[in-house]
């Protein structure tokens, strides 16, 4: 089965983010772009006003009609491994707006969701284990949700993840559960309180 840039996306969606990824690597570099097929193209095809993030791609398709057929198909004439690199550098800087490998920006909403969501899983897996990485807020929530609920899970790492020391760490693990047991959430006291 021959694989194109949207084999390697339905992956990505499902979870499987190494084909795409690993695609991308194939045109690595500063000057990934240069045999990107959209190159002295009319930029502004790229970017038709109707489509957004909170468009309902189905509705943008419907409104912009055969006009989307151009860069379209010059995506899906791209190399492989620059459309996949172009979409990935889409989702690293958050683009929210234009085509992007093939896609929409209004059918790229869910995939950048799901690339956040692998951003702070992979942070929260790291703090876990003790390395020390500058956490934006949601995965710090993250770590220390997990911590409190999760017995197996060494303090000491935590605590140095969360760049805090191991007392706050319980303080903040006792916080956690109070506020789960306020909404009802069952909740599970595992780590020992005492140092
Ligand atoms: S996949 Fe990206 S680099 Fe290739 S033509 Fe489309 S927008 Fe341009």
């Amino acid at each position: 089965m021959s694989t194109d840039i949207f084999s390697l996306i339905e992956a990505a969606r499902q979870g499987n983010w190494l084909p795409l990824m690993e695609e991308s690597k194939k045109a690595p570099g500063k000057h990934w772009a240069e045999s990107a097929r959209c190159g002295n193209q009319d930029i502004n095809i790229f970017v038709p006003l109707a489509d957004g993030p909170r468009e309902d791609p189905e509705l943008v398709k419907t409104k912009l009609g055969i006009s989307l057929n151009r860069p379209l198909n010059l995506c899906a004439s791209c190399p492989l491994a620059v459309a996949a690199r172009c979409l990935v550098e889409s989702l690293k800087d958050d683009d929210e707006y234009g085509i992007r490998g093939g896609l929409l920006a209004s059918e790229r909403s869910e995939l950048r969701l799901a690339w956040q969501d692998r951003d702070i899983e992979k942070a929260v897996e790291g703090a876990l284990r003790g390395c020390t990485a500058t956490l934006t807020k949601p995965a710090r929530d993250t770590v220390i949700a997990r911590f409190a609920t999760d017995s197996s899970l060494d303090a000491a790492a935590v605590a140095r993840g969360l760049g805090v020391t191991h007392d706050y760490l319980l303080k903040l693990a006792r916080r956690y559960r109070k506020s789960q047991a306020g909404r009802g959430t069952p909740s599970v006291h595992v780590v020992p309180d005492a140092a």
